[in-house]
């Protein structure tokens, strides 16, 4: 059997998990596969009483065939040993006829953790001696944090993580500006999300720029869209299923279905990976906001991203093109990686694709979508919090809202939801939600939050507004790469 990844652009290309990993994704743009993903099972009953991180090794070790087996051992140690807040990971909690599977519980509150607590352990596993790397990173809030968390202090590596100035909220700007380590810089950009993104994007492919810097330095990203990403998030699927075996919601084989609050089309396609290595499930409840872009796709099969973008109250999936959707396209149309070309160039080109009959019925048999306005995700909030007391972010909260719609046509199957951040990540929609009045200052409204709900305030975010700021640099668009070069020259991810 072929070991290797694939392109799905393009299928002469195939390399190495640890190549696809180091590269991020292929240079005909795009993204890396495993072509006989539906030939890999992974055997329910050998696993049932596995913990996490036992069923990390097993997932990993499957996905990852050319990493050592103590790699992947040593890697999933150092990811998750320590750095969360419950040595379940991802724990399920039951509320009335459905399950929460709370994906918050890492180091900076948000499910990203999973995927970038794990991904520079495996980097480092992929560098050659002399090898270091400098990360880049634009973020629009949840992403950097998460990223310095996972990369700090970490040998012959450095991150660099660029925000919008006053663009991000007051908690996950202080998560930034506090971080510690000695390879993370942070700068706030005079401009919008869109120009810091932008300008990393032309970092990466300014050769001239590149060729300033010393030549063992390579440039790389913590994009969502590189295996060592999205590969770790196959795993909580597999541990909701189990916990729910175990505590006798189900039986082993019965089908559940999972909801999932969507974005980049990372972590439900994470989620369709667990499928085709042989978890049973019926159906993704795909759960966009009013950027629904995909609700659109689902009924008409035109993807079409000329549509306007909204700010709304789940800011972390403010998103027009959902990146790796790409790869369900590559799965859908039977590895046609002409037709995945086609279809993007017709995306890059004109704003827009369609695809075929065979395929959207296709997709259908596996998902369902839908969203959430910014009223009914307040609406949700105050329901789950008086129905059952439950307290859930605003990107949870659009989840629950679409996975209800769902239910009028299947009631039956049990229903696990993912919860994708801490409530108090994004105190004030959440607290305006439930009270009359809420303080303007950030801090007091957190307290107050917790003072009426007695839900406690994860650590991190209780912690942040008493910590030292030690990055606090504002700079001009055209001031980044030289901020870049500074850090690289001082050689600062080489201290330890
Ligand atoms: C990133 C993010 C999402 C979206 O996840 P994707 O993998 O991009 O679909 C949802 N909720 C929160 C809180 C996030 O940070």
């Amino acid at each position: 059997m072929n070991k290797n990844y694939t392109s799905t652009r393009n299928k002469q290309v195939s390399i190495p998990a640890k190549e696809a990993i180091k590269r991020g994704f292929s240079n005909d743009g795009g993204l890396f596969v495993y072509p006989e993903l539906n030939q890999l099972k992974i055997n329910l009953d050998e696993i049932k009483d596995a913990n996490y991180q036992q069923i990390a090794k097993v997932v990993l070790m499957k996905l990852l065939p050319d990493f050592s087996e103590t790699e992947i051992a040593t890697s999933i140690q150092n990811a998750y040993a320590n750095s969360f807040d419950t040595p379940k990971i991802t724990p399920l909690t039951s509320v009335s006829d459905f399950h929460i599977l709370e994906l918050f519980h890492g180091p900076t509150s948000a499910f990203k953790d999973i995927g970038l607590q794990m991904l520079p352990q495996l980097m480092k596993c992929v560098l050659g001696p002399k090898n270091k790397v400098m990360i880049l990173t634009a973020t629009s809030g949840d992403t950097g944090k998460a990223a310095l968390e996972g990369f700090k202090n970490l040998n012959h590596m450095g991150i660099t993580v660029f925000y919008p100035h006053n663009g991000v909220s007051k908690v996950q700007q202080l998560q930034m500006e506090t971080t510690d380590g000695n390879n993370t810089e942070i700068a706030s950009i005079r401009g919008n999300f869109d120009d810091a993104q932008t300008s990393v994007k032309k970092i990466f492919n300014d050769q001239k720029f590149k060729d300033t810097l010393d030549p063992n330095v390579s440039l790389s990203s913590a994009n969502s869209i590189n295996i060592g990403r999205l590969i770790p998030q196959v795993v909580y699927y597999f541990n909701a299923y189990l916990q729910l075996v175990k505590n006798k919601n189900i039986s082993l084989g019965d089908p559940v279905n999972f909801t999932v609050p969507t974005g980049n089309f990372g972590d439900v396609l994470a989620g369709y990976y667990a499928k085709q290595l042989g978890l049973p499930v019926k159906k993704f409840i795909v759960a966009s906001n009013e950027n629904n872009v995909l609700t659109k796709f689902f009924n008409t099969g035109i993807y079409d991203r000329n549509i306007p973008f909204l700010q709304t109250d789940a800011p972390s999936m403010d998103i027009q093109i959902s990146s790796n959707f790409e790869r369900l396209l590559y799965y859908k149309s039977n590895h046609d990686t002409e037709y995945v070309k086609k279809l993007m160039t017709d995306l890059e080109k004109n704003g827009h694709y369609q695809v075929s009959k065979e395929i959207l019925q296709s997709i259908h048999n596996d998902f369902y979508c839908g969203f959430s306005t910014d009223s009914e995700i307040e609406q949700s909030i105050v329901d789950i919090y008086q129905k059952y007391h439950y307290l859930m972010d605003p990107h949870t909260a659009v989840g629950y809202k679409v996975m209800r719609d769902y239910q009028k046509s299947d009631s039956d199957t049990p229903m696990i939801l993912l919860s994708t951040a801490s409530p108090y990540k994004f105190t004030q929609v959440v607290a305006k939600a439930l009270f009359d009045k809420v303080p303007t200052d950030d801090h007091e409204a957190m307290l107050d939050l917790n003072y009426a709900t007695q839900v406690p305030i994860p650590k991190n975010l209780a912690q942040v507004w008493n910590l030292p700021l030690l990055h606090q640099n504002v700079i001009d668009q055209n001031e980044m790469e030289s901020f870049i070069k500074e850090k690289v020259e001082a050689n600062f991810y080489d201290k330890n």
